[in-house]
C-alpha cells in the first residue's frame, strides 16, 4: 500500500470516513463554516484593514445551518445542537444591516463611483452627492 492510499483511502474508505448522505451535510458544514475565515482573511489583506465581507456572514449562516441540521437530524447531540442553535441569529441580523448600510451609501451621479454613507462629495471626481443616499442638506 503506498502513502497515498494510506492518507487518503485507510480501510478503503476516502479519508477513513464512513461516508453517507448525512456525512456529506455535516463536512459540507465544516467546510462552509470554515471558509469564512479565508474569506475574512482575504479581504483584510486585499484592503490592509480589519474587514467583514458580507460574504463571510453568508458562509456563517450557511454553515451553522448544515452543521445544525446534521447535530439536530443526525447526530441528536444536544451540544452540538446548542453550539448552533442560535448562532444564526447575529448573522441574519448582520446581513440585514450590511444590506440597509449598502443601500444608503450614495452614488455620484458624475462618475457612478460609490461613496460612504454621508458622504457630501465624491471621493473620485470631486462632484456634489445627489439622490437617494445622499446627506440632507439644509444649505441652497
Ligand atoms: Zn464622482
Amino acid at each position: 500500500m503506498s502513502l497515498f492510499d494510506e492518507v487518503l483511502w485507510p480501510g478503503g474508505k476516502f479519508l477513513g470516513i464512513e461516508w453517507h448522505p448525512w456525512k456529506v451535510v455535516g463536512w459540507a458544514g465544516n467546510a462552509v463554516f470554515t471558509s469564512r475565515f479565508l474569506v475574512q482573511w482575504y479581504a483584510t489583506e486585499k484592503q490592509g484593514r480589519v474587514v467583514v465581507p458580507s460574504l463571510f456572514w453568508w458562509f456563517s449562516l450557511g454553515g451553522a445551518l448544515l452543521l445544525l441540521s446534521y447535530a439536530a437530524l443526525y447526530q441528536r447531540d444536544s451540544v452540538f445542537v446548542a453550539a448552533y442553535a442560535f448562532s444564526w441569529i447575529p448573522y441574519l441580523r448582520n446581513l440585514l444591516i450590511h444590506h440597509r448600510t449598502e443601500r444608503d451609501r450614495p452614488r455620484c451621479s458624475s462618475c457612478a463611483s460609490m461613496g460612504t454613507a454621508g458622504d457630501r462629495y465624491c471621493a473620485r471626481c470631486g462632484s456634489a452627492h445627489t439622490g437617494p443616499g445622499a446627506p440632507k442638506t439644509n444649505e441652497t
